[in-house]
């Protein structure tokens, strides 16, 4: 059987980090892309060697299209052809209202999270299509329930960027569904991670706890196991949907 080879945009830390670790107890080679924290990327790739698994960390800023190309031929190189990608990276910044933003921010904001998104779906198609001789495989990318509440006065042009990837969801996955590739997203709710930091609030999950249905934040962990379903035959016949991981939001 062929091997399954999993790339993980910002598969360092957080949700990505908790999908790599999975992934690898399923069986995939895991590609552990990460931007700058070298020191997060290689413990997150040591810990799955030393349970016996194979993984490689690969810096790449997906905000730059030349790194992209480079992260899916180093992927090639020493994992094999992808079979599953997971477009997780994404970043936030300081909570403020729309009418604080500039183009600057907008643009880093939808540079990483869209652009960096669909070039690295692009590299992906490219490879599993079986209308280019590719083996089929899965895409799973991260969304957030923002997409669809707005985060209003915290950060619109990150839900915004969130809708974007929502709309791509839908669209690639019927431009490849007759192609072997399935692709679906994850939208998270409030969930324990560094990423509410880089906003100016790191204990923003507690502080909303008790307004959540479950009155409880995420672990990575639960997103991270929708993500392997979607991505596992389990979900042969589901593609262009989404599954919550919300508590109930
Ligand atoms: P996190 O803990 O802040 O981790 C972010 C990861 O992305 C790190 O591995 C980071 O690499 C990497 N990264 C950031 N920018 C990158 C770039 N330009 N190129 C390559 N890698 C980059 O984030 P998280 O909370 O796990 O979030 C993961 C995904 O879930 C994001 O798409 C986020 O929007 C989404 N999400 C999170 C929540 C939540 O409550 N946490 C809710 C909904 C959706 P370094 O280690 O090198 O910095």
């Amino acid at each position: 059987m062929m091997e399954k080879v999993i790339v993980i945009t910002g598969g360092s830390r957080g949700i990505g980090a908790a999908t790599a670790y999975l992934a690898a107890e399923r069986g995939y080679a895991v590609g552990v892309n990460y931007r700058h924290n070298h020191g997060a990327a290689n413990a997150v790739v040591e810990k799955i060697r030393q349970q016996g698994g194979r993984a490689v960390a690969i810096a790449a800023d997906i905000a730059i299209e030349a790194d992209i190309i480079t992260l899916f031929e180093t992927v090639d190189k020493q994992l094999g052809t992808v079979t599953a990608l997971v477009n997780n990276a994404g970043i936030l910044e300081a909570q403020m209202r729309v009418e604080n933003l500039n183009a600057a921010r907008l643009n880093r904001i939808f540079t990483t999270n869209i652009t960096g998104a669909f070039l690295c779906a692009r590299e992906a198609v490219k490879r599993m299509s079986t209308k280019h001789g590719g083996p089929g495989g899965a895409i799973v990318n991260v969304s957030s329930i923002a997409a669809r509440l707005g985060a209003a006065g915290e950060y619109v042009d990150y839900a915004a960027a969130k809708g974007a990837i929502d709309t791509m969801t839908v669209g690639l996955a019927k431009e490849v569904a007759a192609e072997g590739i399935r692709v679906n997203a994850v939208r998270p709710g409030f969930i324990y991670t560094d990423i509410h930091a880089d906003g100016g609030e790191p204990n923003r999950v507690d502080r909303v706890k008790k307004g959540l249905p479950m009155k409880r934040g995420g672990e990575a962990m639960e997103v991270a196991k929708a993500i392997l379903w979607l991505l596992s035959d389990e979900a042969s016949y589901t593609t262009g949907t989404f599954i919550e991981v919300a508590g109930g939001r």
